[in-house]
């Protein structure tokens, strides 16, 4: 859980790769787990990691990268999901505090988290440095547990509601300047991205893996049905859309370890990986056939759980706005 945290906070000190190996890895049995992984990591960690101060780190990395605390982060707010910068949840100066209102929803561990790194209003609506990151942990007067969402896929990863009622927060607990939550939210999902797309890249792994290994066994006409050219052709497509896919991860990855900005690169490693993902997944399920449509076998999961990585962290039409933004320079 503090696969990039520096072991001097207490966490593994790997770089981008070893983390994409790891969501991986983790993905292609259970996705929720990869994606609560990414969520902790990359979002509530990354967070502090980049912008904390040397107190703030030394106070929250140890707990986060041992998983003795879990992060939560909560830029989503019910009105604004791609428009962010439009956030209502406000905080407010009041001596040596800020006293945070509003809610934000569709939270990773928004419920069970330790600890949550939250984008907040400071200033005018439509400033985008009008907004600060605040760190918020549990049993702070005011911050409050909110809906649990019943969802599609990613079951085991618990999505809910955060609620600010006059929470009052020590100025001590702002990441970085009052009015950077913003800027500072974007750079972080630049790196979440490519979390999101080792998500995706994870669950077409194992959805691919289960599928060769069925059409070698299922047999139908007298032979396996990975004779036919249907399901073997199928099974290439699958097949070069994974490593199209890792390629473009393995990219932004080493462009992340060298300090490159990675804005276009993680944005289409995180639309490609992602769509691919919920194509390859539903070709898994066709290459089943009615026993892909059972709980019986893991690809049903995998086809649920896939969509998420088109829509968490950014749409692939967000991605799209990102990406041509750069190539239109
Ligand atoms: C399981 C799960 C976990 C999540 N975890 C977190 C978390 O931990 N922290 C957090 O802050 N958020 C989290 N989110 C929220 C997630 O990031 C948002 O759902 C996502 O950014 C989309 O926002 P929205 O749902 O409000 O959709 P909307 O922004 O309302 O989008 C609706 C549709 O309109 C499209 N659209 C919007 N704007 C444009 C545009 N300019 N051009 C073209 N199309 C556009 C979108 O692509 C989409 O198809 C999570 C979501 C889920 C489902």
């Amino acid at each position: 859980m503090g696969v990039l945290v520096p072991h001097e906070y207490g966490g593994s000190g790997f770089g981008y790769h070893e983390y994409v190996t790891a969501i991986v890895e983790i993905s292609k049995i259970d996705s929720s787990i990869g994606l609560s992984l990414a969520a902790h990591n990359s979002l509530c960690t990354g967070h502090i990691l980049q912008f904390g101060n040397e107190e703030q780190k030394r106070k929250y990395l140890p707990k986060l990268a041992t998983a003795e605390w879990i992060g939560a982060w909560g830029l989503t707010e019910p009105n604004t999901g791609s428009d962010a910068g439009n956030m209502k949840t406000v905080a407010v100066e009041d001596g040596d505090h800020y006293i945070i209102n509003g809610a934000k929803n569709f939270i990773t561990h928004g419920n069970s988290g330790d600890v949550a790194v939250v984008m907040t209003r400071t200033g005018e609506v439509g400033d985008s440095h009008a907004m600060t990151a605040f760190v918020v942990e549990r049993g702070t007067p005011g911050f409050k547990k909110g809906r649990k969402e019943n969802k599609l896929g990613m079951r085991a990863s618990e999505t809910t509601e955060m609620i600010f009622e006059d929470c009052r927060v020590p100025k001590e607990n702002i990441l970085g300047e009052v009015g950077e939550g913003f800027i500072q939210a974007l750079k972080v999902l630049d790196g979440g991205r490519i979390s999101i797309a080792a998500l995706g890249q994870g669950i077409a792994e194992g959805a691919l893996q289960a599928a060769i290994q069925y059409s070698k066994e299922r047999h139908q006409f007298n032979q396996p049905i990975s004779k036919f050219q249907g399901i073997s052709f199928k099974l290439a497509e699958m097949a070069t859309k994974v490593e199209a896919s890792r390629l473009l991860i393995d990219r932004s990855a080493d462009m992340k370890n060298k300090g490159m900005s990675i804005n276009k690169e993680s944005a289409m490693a995180k639309l490609y990986s992602s769509e691919i993902a919920v194509e390859v997944a539903n070709d898994a399920v066709q290459i089943f056939g009615g026993y892909g449509y059972t709980k019986d076998y893991p690809v049903e999961k995998f086809y649920r759980d896939a969509k998420l990585c088109t829509i968490g962290e950014g749409t692939s039409e967000i991605q799209k706005l990102v990406i041509s933004r750069a190539i239109l320079k």
